[in-house]
């Protein structure tokens, strides 16, 4: 069991433990008085895990609605949202009552936004279900919905007030979502966490449950450590973007077909090579990189157009005028902030 606390301005603790869903009111309840509650998740984690969620609270006195939408990125969008909402409103949830978000980055994203906005805002508990949730989504108060012109353009930073991890969920977690999720752990093994990198190398972590439970928390604290430094990401915050530069842009442009996890992956081999280009990085990394994500069954490359890469970059939200902040690899392990114009972003599409 691991009890990571993060130090945001308002503060939380994340929980990772196997089987904690059949008791989570446990963990709820030194937080939050019996209230109403919320569960809101997709309609594939709903059969498997919301009745033992809802068991935990109605024993310990919470009421208990649910609100559960079809899964996948779709579905993170707009008109989802404002239907949440209106459920939440019809259920008369009041500004005392708690919002549980069950599922991964789809439902943890949507929901927190919810949460975030509705009556100004209300408490809300991220329950991680997806292993990129787990490492990634879950912590660090970002909530969105997509737009037509992008993705996660609407959303708000709204803490949780709780993370509840059970990485016995992950058993039922399809194979491709497990390679989604390692995406994103490659992605720490740059931001600095030590020995993560050789862990991966040494046993791919895919299905490997048992793995699993101390990589989530290596990851996490990773997390939490950028987190307390930079909330708001203006500064140290952007580091964890390595590989979403160009990773939105290959999502946006195969129409969410390559999924998150897998586009930042190409996204970091792009940058690694374009590192190379521009004398940041010895070439050896680069090619340490993409082994790493092949035996951890990831792409890395991509047929979308460098002119369509360029056009999604610009208007990422990390673009500001005519320069954008990308994170470029140093070193097996290692990456730095840096900002470049459009103009020389193009030299980093370079192979
Ligand atoms: P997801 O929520 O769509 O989950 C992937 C699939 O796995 C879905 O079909 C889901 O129903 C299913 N699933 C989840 N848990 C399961 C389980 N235990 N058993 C069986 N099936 C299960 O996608 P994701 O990969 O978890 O998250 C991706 C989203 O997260 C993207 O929208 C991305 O933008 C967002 N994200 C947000 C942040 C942030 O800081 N807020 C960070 C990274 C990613
Ligand atoms: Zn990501």
């Amino acid at each position: 069991m691991f009890r990571i606390h993060i130090n945001a301005s308002e503060p939380y603790d994340v929980v990772i433990e196997n089987n904690s869903l059949s008791h989570i009111a446990d963990y709820i309840h030194p937080l939050k008085n019996p209230c109403q509650t919320i569960i809101v998740s997709d309609d594939n984690v709903a059969p498997l895990y919301l009745e033992t969620v809802k068991a935990s609270l109605t024993e310990a006195g919470y009421s208990v609605c649910d609100y559960v939408f079809p899964h996948g990125e779709d579905e993170k969008n707009a008109p989802r949202l404002i239907d949440l909402i209106e459920y939440m409103a019809a259920q008369s949830l009041t500004r005392k009552d708690l919002l549980i978000a069950l599922g991964g980055g789809v439902v943890g994203d949507m929901a927190g936004f919810a949460a975030a906005t509705y009556l100004r805002g209300i408490d809300y508990i991220q329950v991680p279900t997806s292993l990129l949730a787990a490492v990634d989504s879950s912590v660090g108060g970002k909530t969105a919905v997509n737009l037509k012109a992008g993705k996660n353009l609407w959303g708000a930073f709204k803490q949780p007030i709780l993370v509840v991890c059970d990485p016995t969920t992950l058993d039922t977690l399809p194979r491709k979502e497990w390679i989604n999720g390692c995406g994103e752990i490659i992605k720490y093994g740059f931001l600095d966490v030590p020995g993560l990198l050789t862990q991966l190398e040494n046993k791919p972590l895919l299905k490997n449950q048992e793995k699993a439970i101390d990589i989530i928390a290596r990851c996490v604290q990773a997390k939490a450590d950028i987190v307390e430094q930079d909330e708001r990401e203006s500064g140290v915050r952007a580091l964890l973007n390595l590989g979403h530069t160009f990773g939105h842009g290959i999502e946006k442009a195969s129409r969410f077909k390559i999924p998150h996890g897998n586009a930042v992956a190409i996204g970091m081999v792009l940058m690694a090579q374009g590192a190379v280009h521009h004398d940041d990085l010895n070439p050896a990394v680069v090619t340490k990189l993409k082994n790493l994500l092949e035996t951890h069954e990831l792409p890395t490359e991509t047929s979308i157009t460098a002119d369509e890469l360029l056009e999604a970059a610009k208007h990422d939200k990390k673009s500001q005028g005519e320069t954008i902040k990308i994170v470029v690899p140093t070193d097996y392990g290692h990456s730095k902030l840096k900002v470049v114009t459009h103009e020389e972003l193009k030299g980093y599409l370079i192979k």
